[in-house]
């Protein structure tokens, strides 16, 4: 299986692969990888394959059977290639603060109202928030974008590491969204910020609650009795 390099160090922003496999001409598999496979509510990154004077565009990156594959606009890499990998960083450090922003306003939302979220999802430009709560003021989601825009004008810092699958479930609200894990993990991937809040998550964050800069709300809609989405952003 490829090495996913973005686990470790969300900052890589290129490396040398050398091809697995291709599938109908497209499909890339590599032995390691910096691109980010669609998942866990964040999109896929974006960015360029190398190959000698040959400079190919990755514009999918998914998990299939386990397994990452790049889709190139390209039909001419073989098994055994050589290539350097460079990402669209632009897209994926905008992704990287809107994801952890998600996580501390999730955090802080779910933990002063009772709040369970329900569901989230990354876009390039906009971050959509799911969650299930019976008594929902618009004032609360200004308050809560409010007291989450106080933490990233401070130095916290995140981190990220594995633990054992018994250990992590014992952190409280580690699992925000449970069908995510599939049982048979033996590890989990933790992301941490310091003091604020410890998720189960695969995804890329920032290393500073400072990177994120400030979030805005965009609007609120009401999904059903006490399901509630609302949008932000990063300004
Ligand atoms: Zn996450």
């Amino acid at each position: 299986m490829a090495k996913a390099l973005y686990l470790e160090d969300s900052y890589l922003k290129e490396c040398d692969s050398t091809i697995v496999s291709v599938k109908d001409g497209k499909y890339v598999v590599l032995d390691q990888t910096i691109f980010y496979p669609k998942g866990g509510g964040q999109p896929w990154d974006t960015g360029k394959i190398i190959k000698e004077k040959e400079v190919i565009n990755v514009v999918y990156v998914g998990k299939f059977s386990g397994e990452i594959s790049h889709e190139v606009d390209w039909a001419g890499l073989k098994d055994g290639d050589r290539v350097h990998c460079t990402l669209n960083w632009d897209r994926r450090y905008r992704l990287m603060r809107s994801h952890t922003a998600a996580h501390v306003f999730a955090s802080l939302l779910c933990t002063g109202t009772g709040a369970l979220v329900t569901g989230n999802q990354l876009e390039e430009d906009k971050i959509r928030f799911d969650f299930s709560l019976e008594k929902f003021e618009p004032e609360i989601l200004e308050e809560y974008i409010g007291k989450a825009n106080e933490l990233f004008r401070k130095d916290i810092l995140v981190k990220w590491y594995e633990l054992p699958r018994e250990e992590a479930l014992k952190i409280p609200g580690v699992i925000k969204m449970a069908e995510a894990f599939p049982p048979d993990i033996p590890r989990l991937r933790i992301v941490e910020v310091v003091g604020v809040d410890k998720q189960a998550d695969g995804g890329t964050h920032v290393r500073n609650l400072r990177e994120v800069g400030q979030i805005k709300a965009l609007k609120t809609e009401n999904k059903g009795k006490n399901n509630r989405r609302v949008y932000f952003t990063l300004v």
